[in-house]
């Protein structure tokens, strides 16, 4: 049995200092992190408990923004009056994630690092996957793949990333806060997940010792019109096959502007602000919806099992979209 050293910080300037002995991980709610230890998929050698450093704070930013503090729970982050009332997006997002019992443990700063759900990387009996052995193949490209990527994938790995919020938090032009042993620095939660590349290893660009510290969100001008799809294999407590997040921006029944972000599909949250400049400017009708559609997911490519989803994710675009306007009562 490998021994793990426990260490809880005070604060985090404490937690980065007990993160800078190699092998450290940061600990959370570790709804992801302890169920991937168990199965022998991670194997830290200390875990730095971060629960108690004072970052599960929403605050009020001066712009009309909200900084919302890396410990904050899901759950209460979805209930937040705030978040309801400004970002009802996250919030639909987050509640169609996990399961009550763990959205009330999971944080946002963990459901930002959480880890692909490839079975052959969650599996250690599989000896192929270049996610967790470097080198090693993918298993994915020639077996299962019903789950796996259609956009942005490599010859090393065709996993997606599973988080709800992600896809959410892109729409909405968040940024997430960093602190390291260098000091302080902020990146748009677009750039904060990679694609895969030939180093499928790294999900994000934080680096070792890095701590994340709170997610900024500008003031959104898409609360009335906004939706989160996701569809599944079973109505709860799965992951997505594919998801959407729609926000549109109405001005006398003309869009002004509009994000669109599927999840379940690639490595990150997947945006093509091409798709959503052909939304701008013009009245909203079910056949641009569709040429978005198409221009979102330009470059698909299937694997053996998930063909489906290319026709999937230009529908769910299209209900989405629909169900942002109908959420505010206008006629989709
Ligand atoms: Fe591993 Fe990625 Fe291939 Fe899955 S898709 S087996 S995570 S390398």
């Amino acid at each position: 049995m490998q021994s793990i050293f426990y260490e809880r910080a005070s604060d985090p300037a404490h937690a980065l200092r007990l993160a800078q002995q190699p092998g450290s991980k940061f600990i959370g709610g570790g709804t992801n992190l302890l169920d991937l230890m168990k199965g022998g998929v991670e194997q830290p050698m200390r875990l730095v408990d971060i629960t108690h450093v004072g970052l599960a704070l929403v605050s009020e930013l001066p712009d009309g923004g909200l900084r919302i503090g890396a410990l904050t729970r899901n759950s209460d982050l979805a209930d937040h009056a705030l978040i309801r009332q400004r970002y009802p997006l996250l919030s639909q997002a987050l509640l169609s994630g996990a399961s009550p019992q763990l959205r009330n443990m999971a944080t946002v700063g963990g459901n930002l690092m959480q880890r692909t759900r490839c079975p052959y990387f969650t599996d250690t009996g599989f000896d192929m996957c270049n996610k967790r052995m470097p080198g090693s193949g993918c298993a994915a490209r020639e077996g299962y793949s019903r789950t796996h990527a259609i956009l942005g994938a490599s010859n090393a790995c065709i996993a997606v990333n599973p988080s709800d919020m992600n896809v959410a938090l892109a729409a909405l032009d968040a940024v997430v806060l960093i602190s390291g042993p260098q000091g302080e620095r902020r990146i748009a939660l677009a750039d904060f997940h990679r694609l895969p590349g030939n180093t499928p290893q790294q999900d994000t660009v934080l680096a070792p010792g890095e701590l994340i510290t709170a997610v900024d969100l500008p003031p959104s001008p898409f609360a009335a019109h906004s939706h989160y799809l996701k569809v599944r294999d079973r109505a709860s407590y799965a992951f997505a096959l594919v998801s959407v997040a729609a926000a549109l921006e109405m001005r006398n029944g003309v869009i002004s502007q509009a994000r669109i972000v599927l999840g379940g599909v690639a490595h990150k949250p997947w945006r093509v602000p091409a798709a959503e400049t052909m939304l701008a400017g013009q009245p909203f009708s079910r056949e641009l919806a569709r040429q978005a559609a198409a221009r979102a997911i330009a470059g698909a490519q299937a694997y053996k099992d998930n063909q489906f989803k290319i026709e999937l994710a230009q529908r769910a675009i299209v209900s989405a979209m629909a169900s942002a306007l109908h959420n505010a009562g206008e006629n989709a």
